[in-house]
């Protein structure tokens, strides 16, 4: 036999695997993952709707109840379709499929959601970063439009709020970047739920406009749903390329259930943003810390004078883990991510990192 480096595809073999960190034992803080449980009561009444799938026969593959209820409790119109993937990721991978050439470019902007280069890279298409503006990683439109005018991109993925910057970027840019892309834009709402601002009202303006979002990070990480709204005549397409049963029962009937009961997410993001203001306030308060404000679930903080992989692993070392970003681009010299909790663990996370950064002194 030729050896494994003969057959897999070089565009594969220059790549790395997206690397999960072990957090047994940890303060998670790391993924943007909601912290709060369901009431005992609705846990049990889940149970019981579980009790009843039947689980020897295939997912419904259109999953048609579910959609119908996104559409109804979310407010979706209807000239508006719907898509379903296991996880945004998987709608990430399926568009980037439908597109791919080797002669063309997907773009975003950067820092932004590593997802969008990886599945690029495993696509074998092109992928251009326009840099974001360093001070307030603010979108800029002239970097932008020129981008768009000189790589012509098939696709630009815009996460909005931006992941891990946390910032919604300026809307009549985004509307700009909208009109003059050549192909298909998609906006990345998957912090929908914190942010109060969606592109959701301007899917019927424009062909080449696509709204995808996540029940991950209003509590339902470990399920895999997202969804991908947009004019028919791009979802038909895509949909040639998903999998039948994708979504598998389990996570129709569960997403169906809580989707019934979406006031007790809708409360929990509520919590969340209020955490994260105060969160906001303590991280602007402490020395050596500069914060960005946030419209997601997760706070951007810069450690100045000080080696952010040391603050890192020291909070590590405590028990508590977040993201480390230094090292990741160029515009994330000493930044960190993390994720906004309850009250209680955002306290557990403020009082060992203002004690290390005292440490240091
Ligand atoms: C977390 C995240 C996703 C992925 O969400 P899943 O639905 O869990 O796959 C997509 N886009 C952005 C910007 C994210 O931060």
């Amino acid at each position: 036999m030729k050896s494994v480096k003969h057959w897999i595809n070089p565009a594969i073999l220059s790549m790395q695997a997206y690397h999960v960190p072990s957090s047994a034992g940890l303060l998670k803080l790391d993924a943007m993952e909601n912290p709060y449980v369901w009431p005992e009561e609705l846990r049990q009444k889940w149970l019981q709707v579980l009790k009843e799938v039947p689980i020897n026969r295939y997912p419904d593959a259109d999953a048609a109840a579910l959609k119908e209820r996104l559409r109804t409790v979310l407010a979706i119109p209807d000239y508006v379709s719907i898509m379903l993937g296991n996880g945004s990721d998987e709608l990430i991978q399926i568009i980037a499929l439908a597109l791919a050439r080797s002669d063309r470019t997907y773009l975003a902007p950067e820092p932004g959601f590593v997802m969008y280069r990886l599945i690029s890279q495993t696509v074998n298409t092109g992928f251009c970063g326009v840099q974001l503006n360093p001070d307030d990683f603010s979108m800029e439109r002239t970097a932008m439009l020129s981008a768009i005018e000189e790589r012509q991109p098939a696709l630009i993925f815009i996460a909005y709020p931006n992941n891990p910057t946390g910032n919604l970027f300026d809307r009549e840019i985004v509307l700009d970047v909208i009109k003059h892309a050549p192909g298909l834009v998609v906006i990345d709402e998957a912090y929908h739920a914190f942010a109060g601002a969606s592109f959701m009202e301007y899917l019927d303006d424009f062909d080449n406009l696509l709204v995808m979002r996540t029940l991950s990070k209003s509590g339902l990480a470990g399920l895999r749903l997202g969804y991908l709204l947009g004019k028919s005549a791009w979802l038909d397409e895509l949909e040639k390329i998903r999998l039948p049963y994708n979504i598998n029962s389990l996570s129709q009937k569960s997403a169906e259930f809580i989707l019934s009961h979406y006031e007790v997410l809708a409360d929990q993001a509520a919590s969340i943003c209020r955490n994260r203001k105060e969160l906001y306030r303590q991280l602007s308060e402490t020395d050596g810390i500069k914060a960005w404000p946030s419209a997601a679930n997760f706070i951007l903080f810069r450690t100045l004078g000080l080696d952010a992989n040391r603050i890192f692993t020291g909070l590590k070392a405590r028990g508590v883990l977040i993201k480390n970003l230094h090292g990741s681009h160029s515009l994330l010299q000493n930044c960190l991510r993390v994720t906004v909790s309850t009250e209680k663990e955002n306290t557990v996370f403020i009082d060992i990192l203002r004690q290390i950064i005292q440490s240091y002194h």
